[in-house]
């Protein structure tokens, strides 16, 4: 089969290399119709993730459909077609039952961490992948939910609403504001309307995305290239502050933003991926009884936001601004890779 591999800083190639096969009896051979890009696989071809080795081949996100099942797979069968979740879920180490799978203790050498597949072991960006522990990590597709509405399932969709919306407690009424208008930040704004957020605030130095996300649910955008942002925000809020201000981009001036944007009694739920440690203002956030969350995506909503997007209640599918075939992947990276330009969001690749 061919597949995009990884072979270092700034290398990458889609070259023919072995197919896989089943390895545990938990196994399951997923033949891709759609796989997509993230910004992590961006950071890996940077070489910022170093368990990501030469030879790897890179993708965490599909659509497939089941090719071959291990000889302890009984929920599943050859033929369905799945969602690849971003997390690989064992269901049964301390981690997992405590609805925790992002930090599945299950072996492949990963040490407690459940994000695998373009990690650890090969994954999503070629024509087949063994995808481990499938019963746990792998959602049957309902007919009439297409591929492009249910790709961004496999990580984007559950990671703005679990680390963003959730770990923010947003509430009905809440005033909401989200840095960084990417997919993720933007998938917050689609899924922050479920709680009842009264505004979404959509924060973003690029204009293509502050006015993208109009259509993803944000009431309000500011661009926060300029001095005003602060004063905006906080003018939306008769000066008190958000109730919820959600981190979506990763860098320390943008965590910084959301803990001066949130009010008292407020929560600041970091979703960004961070490089460089970041300054904590504590002395003024204690005093105002400001709440710090964080963390990596589980993807244990997924079920629950499929069955929104089988009911047109959640319309993923507009995440999709680019669409190419796997021989022209090359392309969909460079397409992707200079997003301000291409005004790209997400990228569908199909077989
Ligand atoms: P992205 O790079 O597409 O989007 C980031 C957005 O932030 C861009 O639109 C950019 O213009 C904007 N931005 C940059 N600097 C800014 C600033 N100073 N002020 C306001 N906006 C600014 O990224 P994405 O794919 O949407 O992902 C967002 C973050 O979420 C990344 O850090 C990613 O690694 C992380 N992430 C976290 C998890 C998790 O489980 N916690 C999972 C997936 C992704
Ligand atoms: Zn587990």
């Amino acid at each position: 089969m061919k597949a995009l591999v990884y072979h270092g800083p700034g290398q990458k190639a889609w070259e023919v290399v072995p197919d896989p096969e089943i390895i545990y009896p938990t196994d399951v051979i997923v033949q891709v119709d759609t796989t997509t890009i993230c910004g992590t696989d961006l950071h890996i071809l940077k070489g910022d993730v170093p368990v990501v080795t030469d030879g790897r081949i890179l993708g965490h996100e599909g659509i497939g459909t089941i090719t071959e099942v291990g000889r302890a797979v009984s929920k599943l069968a050859a033929g369905d077609r799945v969602i690849i979740s971003c997390i690989t879920s064992c269901g049964s180490c301390s981690y997992c039952h405590r609805q925790l799978p992002a930090h599945c203790l299950a072996d492949e050498g990963t040490s407690g961490i459940g994000w695998v597949l373009g990690h650890f072991i090969n994954g999503t960006q070629a024509e087949y992948v063994r995808v481990p522990f499938a019963e746990g990590s792998l959602h049957k597709l309902p007919a009439g939910v297409s591929d492009e509405a249910a790709f961004p399932l496999s990580d984007i969709l559950p990671t703005g609403f679990e680390i963003g919306v959730r770990n923010g407690r947003v509430k009905p009424g809440d005033v909401v504001a989200v840095i960084g208008a990417g997919p993720v930040g933007l998938a917050a704004m689609m899924t922050a309307g479920l709680y009842g957020a009264s505004r979404i605030i959509a924060i973003d130095l690029d204009d293509n995305r502050v006015q993208q996300a109009k259509g993803f649910g944000a009431t309000d955008v500011v661009n926060s290239g300029g001095w005003g942002w602060k004063d905006e925000v906080l003018a939306m809020t008769d000066g008190l502050g958000v109730d919820v201000a959600i981190e979506a981009v990763g860098m320390p001036a943008t965590f910084e933003m959301a803990t001066e944007l949130v009010g008292p009694g407020g929560t600041v739920a970091n979703v960004g991926v961070h490089g460089k440690s970041v300054e904590l203002r504590l002395q003024d956030l204690w005093i105002k009884d400001v709440a710090i969350t964080t963390g990596l995506v589980s993807a244990t909503t997924t079920p629950m936001l499929l069955r929104l997007v089988a009911q047109g209640r959640l319309t993923p599918e507009k995440f999709v601004s680019h669409r190419f075939t796997f021989d022209s992947i090359l392309d969909a990276y460079d397409t992707f890779g200079r997003a301000a330009e291409t005004k790209s969001l997400k990228v569908a690749i199909t077989r």
